[in-house]
């Protein structure tokens, strides 16, 4: 392993890894599976969605990297109870923050900025992101249903 690949598991990202936060299932929720084959990471995503689509809670189950699994525990930290457009908001500065050399900002990310050095390794980007595309379908799909609710009324 290199020197900078090292950086990244800095001692917040392993604790998170070792110790998920919200880490189990939600019922009444919507779930959504991702995986990543070229590391090998898996997570299912539960997420309670208010009426006006605001991040009740989520949880995640899953296995895979330090990485993915630090992602995700620090993304359900960040993003529960937070409205939806702030949540979009998360979503766009946090793919920003592992994908562009640009400078972002990342006011608001916390400890998510710990992950930025793996923009350096697009294998590594896609174990940063899994949660975060997970996510990004639970939205899609909320709105799928919601939209059906609205034809049928
Ligand atoms: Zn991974």
């Amino acid at each position: 392993m290199n020197e900078e690949l090292e950086e990244l598991y800095q001692q917040v990202i392993l604790d998170h890894s070792k110790r998920p936060r919200n880490f189990g299932e939600l019922t009444d929720a919507v779930h959504v599976h991702g995986d990543n084959p070229s590391c090998g990471d898996e997570i299912t995503l539960h997420v309670k969605f208010g009426d006006d689509g605001q991040v009740l809670d989520l949880k995640f189950t899953g296995t895979g990297c330090a990485i993915s699994q630090a992602s995700a525990s620090l993304m359900t930290l960040k993003l529960k109870g937070k409205p939806r457009t702030e949540a979009e908001h998360m979503l766009r500065i946090f793919h920003k923050l592992v994908t562009s050399e640009e400078e972002t900002d990342t006011k608001g990310l916390g400890d998510l900025i710990l992950l930025k050095g793996v923009r350096k390794f697009p294998q590594r980007v896609k174990c940063a992101m899994l949660a975060w595309r997970a996510f990004e379908q639970a939205l899609s799909e909320r709105d799928g249903e919601v939209s059906t609710e609205k034809e049928e009324m």
